[in-house]
């Protein structure tokens, strides 16, 4: 396992465990199975991976649960434990006191050695804000509560830049992959944590598994080179970059653990022939993209139709690379009837979630109209 020390004393697997997408008991529900979830940390600790990132929201707080239950039967200072403020929730309730000890005692440790501000944009920057949140993280550092506060981001250029000259962070966490390096310019913010010497945890560095699944062509590009998975070439693109304190991967299956850790494990600079094939591969994936979802799940927390938001727009996006009518049919009329576009009322709840700033109530209506259209 490779490791990282740009935060002082501290030695911190480049490889981190993204506990957002831990196999399931029954897929259209949010329980973790903990039995095999457990299996895949034995794993990963066992493999030198030290580093476990959770959320307040993830698997509507199971995530965190299995935190408590399970990850926490390995010693506390054997790994780091990320989790994260979850804004929306403080529109409700605006006390970040209460949300915070209800996440200690739901982990069952007595700190977090990483918090921090979830999912800024423009709008909830405003309501960590209006809340004293990010006053009342140095307060919980002071108190020993915290060892290092950050923020993960999906706001503005201007919002990023005032965020970093107007607190301190120890850590900011943002979203990168070969894709996004340029699409949605990553590389600017990436420069500029650099600039300033603060420490960048990468997330989405597969886009959510699409740079695993990419299409034939972008696939062949990998293919042509070695039999290692596209992914591992996604992970080592941005473990490379010198700043990139650890890459978050959600993994939900054995397969991927241990691909991870053998990616970890070896060389991870790209050669020049190996990134010419990663900008190749990411030109010809561009075409992919109907609707740019990682399959997050935020919008899944905010609809009140419980639509099945990722699920759709994977299918959809599937569909516009293979054009194949009767198979999107199938799979779309497959989807539960009391979970399928239809059902979008365009309450706009979902749209401030999304960390892609995806108009998910007019792909829905585009979507749910493509059956008839093509018969
Ligand atoms: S706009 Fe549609 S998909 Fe979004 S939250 Fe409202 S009902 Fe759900
Ligand atoms: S629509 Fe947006 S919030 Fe919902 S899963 Fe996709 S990327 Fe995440």
């Amino acid at each position: 396992m490779q490791y990282s020390s740009l935060i002082k004393s501290e030695k911190i697997s480049k490889l981190g465990f993204g506990l957002m997408r831990l196999p399931k008991i029954d897929e259209n529900s949010e329980d973790i199975d903990f039995e095999k979830a457990g299996e895949l940390v034995d794993i990963a600790i066992k493999s030198g991976v030290n580093y476990f990132d959770t959320a307040f929201v993830y698997n509507g707080g199971n995530s965190e649960e299995f935190v408590g239950e399970v990850l926490t039967k390995y010693p506390r200072k054997s790994f780091y434990l990320a989790t994260k403020l979850p804004g929306w929730s403080l529109k409700t309730n605006p006390n970040p006191k209460e949300l915070f000890d209800f996440q200690l005692e739901r982990c069952n440790v007595e700190y977090f050695d990483f918090y921090l501000l979830h999912s800024v944009n423009d709008d909830i920057a405003e309501v960590f804000e209006k809340t004293g949140s990010y006053e009342f993280l140095r307060q919980m550092k002071k108190e020993g509560k915290i060892k290092n506060i950050g923020f993960s981001f999906h706001g503005s250029l201007s919002l990023f830049k005032r965020w970093l000259k107007e607190y301190e962070w120890d850590f900011v966490q943002i979203q990168l992959n070969y894709y996004d390096w340029e699409n949605q310019d990553a590389k600017t913010l990436y420069r500029l944590l650099e600039e300033k010497g603060i420490p960048c945890i990468v997330m989405e560095p597969v886009r959510g598994g699409s740079l695993q699944k990419l299409n034939d062509e972008a696939r062949a590009v990998f293919s042509e080179l070695s039999d290692d998975s596209p992914a591992s070439y996604a992970l080592r693109f941005a473990a490379q970059l010198p700043n990139v304190l650890t890459v978050l991967s959600g993994m939900s299956d054995k397969e991927q653990v241990l691909d991870n850790i053998k990616t970890f494990s070896g060389n991870i600079p790209l050669s020049e022939e190996e990134t010419t094939a990663v900008n190749k591969a990411a030109v010809l994936f561009r075409k992919n993209f109907a609707v740019p979802c990682t399959s997050c799940g935020y919008c899944l927390e905010a609809c009140p139709n419980s639509i099945a938001i990722p699920d759709i727009f994977m299918l959809f996006n599937e569909y516009n690379l293979s054009r194949d009518d009767a198979a999107f049919n199938k799979s779309y009329k497959d989807i539960p009837k009391n979970k399928n576009a239809g059902l979008c009322v365009e309450c706009g709840e979902c749209i401030e979630h999304c960390p892609q700033k995806i108009d998910i109530p007019k792909k829905l209506k585009h979507i749910h109209k493509v059956p008839d259209s093509i018969g």
